[in-house]
């Protein structure tokens, strides 16, 4: 999955799960501002975190985000996506 085909998966998701974007590529000061990993996806733009509509379960989310070639970590207050085809080794 390219950063195109990524930005268009989380833009289905967020709509998907009637949600908000609330971060995306990040430079490296604000990455570390907000603790980000050093190595963190956001500094790519190929990760995402998107606080989610109410009504959708963490497994559905998951099951959502799958189907649109997203792997989706389910945070306290929000879901954090990368490309699914990042996370398979
Ligand atoms: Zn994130």
């Amino acid at each position: 999955m390219d950063l195109a085909a990524f930005a268009l998966a989380v833009v289905a998701y967020r709509r998907g799960l009637n949600g908000t974007v609330t971060s995306w590529g990040r430079n490296a000061g604000d990455n570390k501002a907000v603790d980000g990993v050093p190595n963190s996806r956001h500094l790519y733009d190929l990760a995402a975190d998107v606080v989610p509509g109410a009504g959708f379960t963490a497994e559905r989310r998951r099951r959502y985000g799958h189907s649109l070639g997203l792997w989706v970590l389910v945070e306290s207050d929000h879901d954090h996506l990368e490309p699914l085809s990042l996370r398979v080794p």
